[in-house]
């Protein structure tokens, strides 16, 4: 056993009592890849021939990744869609997941809405929970995910070459009008455009399917967790490579343009992260196919810059340099 939480009382549940209630679920017959799932030691899992296993953790903590008082449906959302879209920037399916949970207290109505915005998620990528940690501590949900892809197929942030285009998809720098509405440091009167812009944070969407059919298609990929200015220099040294973005192309929401000023959308579009967008490299040749993908997923792909020889970024602005905020997000920094 790892750690007891808070004895049952009222609406308090013992460990064991919590696990059967929120995170087991009767095997299920269209999944006999799970041989074994919650309730043992371990997992057992058959995984298909002649693929890679690709592994992903992602750890939230309150306060920190999101405020204390978050609704716990997005947190149980963001806690696996964070690890989703990484999985999507490998160009994986993903498959199975692991849940390590920290709770001060096993409240019921918390643990209720934070299953369901996790489960909900999950059955919508066909990812099974198999197993997992709960103890008592400060609030801190880590998600270790676990898929699958053609062996030898994955994107990589490596394999882009001199050349290739730069396209992300969807759109930029809602997270961080959604985190300044959030803190208040920006107000508006506008309902729908800041509960379009809440969603995107509250309730990100992992670019799956996208990542998937890019395979083949593009030559590098990343997630944009951290920022662009944060993550694109992160493909552009993988591959060995310089790259240039034009931040007069960079995707930006309606409802973001409607919150603010260009100026300060563009600002959030290159430093806020939290978009968990595709960043991709792609061959010119294999551009239209890309489009093609992105539009049978009703989804936006938009071309950015380039890549070419040398290192760093550099982004510009009607043909002009441009000063790009210094850096995205980073915890020790
Ligand atoms: P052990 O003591 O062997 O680590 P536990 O008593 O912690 O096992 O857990 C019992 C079973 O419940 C295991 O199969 C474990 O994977 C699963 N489990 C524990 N916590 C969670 C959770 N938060 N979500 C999903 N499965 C969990
Ligand atoms: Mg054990």
């Amino acid at each position: 056993m790892s750690g007891d939480v808070d004895p049952p009382q009222d609406t308090r549940l013992g460990e064991f009592e919590l696990i059967e209630r929120f995170f087991s679920r009767v095997p299920r017959p269209d999944r006999p890849d799970v041989l074994l799932g919650v309730g043992d030691d371990a997992a057992l899992i058959s995984v298909p021939p002649n693929t890679d296993l690709v592994a992903a953790v992602d750890t939230l903590v309150a306060g920190r990744h999101f405020p204390h008082d978050c609704a716990p449906r997005s947190i149980g959302h963001r806690a696996l869609a964070v690890n989703l879209s990484d999985i999507a920037a490998m160009g994986a399916t993903p498959a199975w997941a692991t849940l390590a949970l920290t709770l001060p207290s096993a409240a019921a109505a918390w643990l209720e809405g934070f299953a369901a915005g996790l489960m909900e998620l999950a059955d919508a990528h066909g990812v099974s929970l198999v197993g997992g940690d709960t103890t008592a501590g400060p609030l801190t949900i880590s998600v270790q995910i676990l898929g699958h892809v053609a062996a030898g197929t994955a994107l990589r942030r490596s394999g882009a070459r001199a050349g290739d285009w730069l396209a992300v998809t969807g759109t930029l720098g809602d997270s961080g009008a959604a985190l300044a509405l959030a803190t208040g440091r920006l107000a508006t009167q506008d309902v729908a455009a800041a509960a379009a812009v809440m969603q995107r944070f509250d309730y990100p969407s992992p670019r799956v399917q996208f990542g998937a059919a890019a395979r083949g298609l593009a030559s590098a990929a990343m997630d944009v967790s951290d920022g662009l200015v944060g993550d694109l220099p992160k493909l552009a040294a993988a591959s060995g490579l310089a790259a240039e973005v034009d931040v007069d192309c960079l995707p930006l929401s309606a409802a973001l343009q409607t919150l603010v000023p260009l100026q300060q959308a563009r600002q959030w579009a290159l430093a806020a992260g939290d978009d968990y967008e595709l960043l991709l490299a792609v061959p010119p040749q294999h551009w239209l196919a890309l489009c093609d993908a992105a539009r049978r997923l009703d989804l936006n792909l938009t071309r950015i810059g380039e890549l070419c020889p040398g290192n760093g970024v550099r982004w510009t602005k009607s043909g002009a340099a441009f000063a790009a905020p210094a850096h995205g997000y980073d915890h020790f920094h």
